[in-house]
């Protein structure tokens, strides 16, 4: 075994099983340690709530427990990486830094920041692909190009996947640790937060999900008033769980038992899809201030401060869109079909720029990954590549009466609307004896369908 002395520099791959970084460093390193950063400007670029950084914590806490059991330390710093980590590593004399790669713009800019800073003092580096099974350059149409359509990437991701390794399991034995200073204490998160994150939280989800749920996958996950998807979405976003995990563990499961199958296809496709909008961020990155498709760049867009508000705060009159928005800003999650409504409402019936909800998702979601958040903002504001068409307009009340057709979501999460009766629950106007506290519709939605189809076209010929 070479004798080198490294450090694992953990970013949002906040576990031990199958990690590529760490399972390389550890195999040819006579000495570890670990460290996380916890960078200011990200919490300054998280400016709703704080869910997410809630949630970060503790997994980084668990993180901290599991390195503990093993005898090791996670050192925790506060401060900008490019400056903590070259510091760090001289302080603990190490040779080489291991890290997962990131292909955002945003750690893109960091990691070669800190990569130079490393260098500069003498220190290797060690990246990793990690944080999906593949990367763009990996999965390219035949004349070599990105594709910018899902079903033939999905096809051609499925044929490299063929040949895959299954995942590596988390590094039995680790080396020496490195004799590490204490670890800086994090905040404590709350005890709710604190039981659902980390590693082992994420590993139990992924197993009870394969375990039976997933067999109805194909027709609950529609459905937002059922508990029919697998909820890792903040898992695979930190890295509590690896996305190979997923993969492998799922085929497995649908090798074993032939009835979840069909479900267990259908759940990998849209892990399919997060690979797919990974690989459109990293290839074009200027998706994140700017319209995928160009000749949508400048839609004429309201500013509608107050339907704006009336929308964050779940108002609008529109039940579907309003349990959607609520159910996000009280759990920060939202189900996937109520943000294709709530976002393609914003968008079509409000007519404001996309960019303004892509946003407050961000300030909202625990899983608020700019990849998938953009690519899914861009696929309902028909901006975006392989996006929904834009004069294929979602009407608030047919979705709801058809994803929602028990009333379970509205009831939920618009207890205002618990006595209304069925037929009326997703046009609860008709019924206003029933609801006096419920708002009226703020906007006509077959006239705001008809304007903004107007205000496409005239984007599309100007
Ligand atoms: P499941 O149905 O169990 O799916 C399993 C996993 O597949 C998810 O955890 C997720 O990693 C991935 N996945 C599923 N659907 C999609 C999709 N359409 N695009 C990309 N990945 C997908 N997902 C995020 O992880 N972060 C975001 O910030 C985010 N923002 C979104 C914004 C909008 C407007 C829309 C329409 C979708 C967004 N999604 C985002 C995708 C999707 O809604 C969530 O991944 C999903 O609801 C998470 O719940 P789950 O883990 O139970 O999903």
């Amino acid at each position: 075994m070479p004798d080198v002395r490294s450090l694992h520099w953990f970013r949002s791959d906040l576990r031990l099983r199958d990690n590529t970084a760490l399972a390389a460093a550890a195999r040819d390193a006579s000495e570890i340690a670990f460290a996380f950063v916890f960078d200011p400007r990200l919490a300054a670029a998280t400016d709703g709530p704080g869910r997410r950084l809630t949630f970060l914590e503790a997994c980084v806490a668990k993180l901290g427990e599991s390195l503990a059991q093993r005898g090791h330390t996670l050192i925790v710093r506060r401060g900008d990486p490019r400056r903590e980590l070259p510091k760090l590593a001289r302080e603990l004399a190490i040779e080489r830094v291991s890290w997962n790669r990131d292909t955002s713009p945003f750690a893109r800019a960091r990691d070669g920041a800190v990569r130079s800073a490393l260098e500069k003092a003498g220190i290797a580096c060690l990246e990793h692909k990690d944080r999906v099974v593949f990367e763009a350059e990996e999965i390219r149409t035949g004349a070599g190009q990105p594709f910018r359509v899902f079903t033939p990437f999905r096809n051609a991701w499925w044929r490299r996947f063929q040949s895959e390794p299954p995942p590596e399991p988390a590094p039995l034995r680790l080396p020496q640790p490195a004799p590490s200073p204490a670890a800086g204490a994090g905040p404590l998160a709350p005890p709710d937060v604190a039981a659902g994150a980390g590693e082992r939280a994420a590993r139990r989800r992924l197993e009870s999900f394969l375990d039976g749920p997933v067999g109805d996958y194909t027709s609950a996950r529609d459905r937002p008033g059922v508990d029919g998807t697998s909820r890792l979405s903040h898992h695979l976003r930190f890295g509590t769980l690896s996305p190979r995990d997923c993969f492998h563990t799922g085929r497995d499961a649908a090798a074993r038992e032939p009835r979840l199958r069909a479900g267990i296809a259908k759940w990998l496709d849209e892990l399919v899809w997060r690979e797919f909008y990974a690989g459109i961020l990293e290839t074009h990155p200027r998706v994140l201030r700017h319209a995928f498709r160009p000749e949508f760049e400048d839609v004429r867009w309201n500013r509608d401060d107050a339907g704006f508000a009336a929308w964050c705060e779940g108002r609008t009159g529109y039940p579907i869109v309003d349990a959607g928005m609520r159910q996000l800003c009280s759990t920060g999650w939202m189900h996937n079909r109520a943000r294709m409504i709530t976002a393609s409402f914003l968008v079509k019936d409000l007519l404001i720029d996309w960019r303004r909800g892509e946003r407050f998702f961000m300030q909202h979601l625990i899983d608020g990954d700019p990849a998938s958040n953009n690519g899914g903002w861009q696929w309902s504001a028909s901006t975006g590549t392989d996006a929904q068409p834009y004069f294929r307009i979602f009407s608030p009340v047919a979705q709801g009466e058809r994803f929602d057709a028990d009333g379970a979501y509205v009831r939920r999460w618009v207890p205002e609307l618990r006595d209304v009766p069925m037929s009326l629950l997703h046009r609860p106007w008709r019924a206003s004896a029933h609801c006096p506290e419920y708002p009226p519709p703020i906007v006509d939605h077959g006239e705001r369908r008809r304007l903004a189809i107007t205000r496409f076209e005239e984007a599309r010929s100007a």
